[in-house]
C-alpha cells in the first residue's frame, strides 16, 4: 500500500508541477528550487540542509542571491 503521510513539502512541489501557483503579489508563477543551506547544529557545528523553495519574483533576489 502507498504511503498516505506526505509531507506539506511534496504537496507544493506537486501542486506547482501541476497547475502553477501563481503569486497573487507579482503575479508570477513559483519555482520551486532546491537549496542547500548550511545549519548551525546545537554543538556548534554545520550540517546541510536541503531546502525546497517557492520562488517568484518577490524573492527571487534573495534566494539567488
Ligand atoms: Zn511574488
Amino acid at each position: 500500500m502507498a504511503k498516505k503521510v506526505k509531507s506539506f513539502r511534496d504537496k507544493l512541489e506537486k501542486a506547482a508541477r501541476e497547475k502553477h501557483i501563481k503569486c497573487p503579489v507579482c503575479g508570477r508563477d513559483k519555482e520551486f528550487v532546491k537549496v542547500i543551506r548550511a545549519e548551525k547544529t546545537p554543538n556548534g557545528s554545520y550540517r546541510y540542509v536541503e531546502e525546497m523553495i517557492a520562488v517568484c519574483g518577490c524573492n527571487e533576489k534573495e534566494v539567488f542571491a
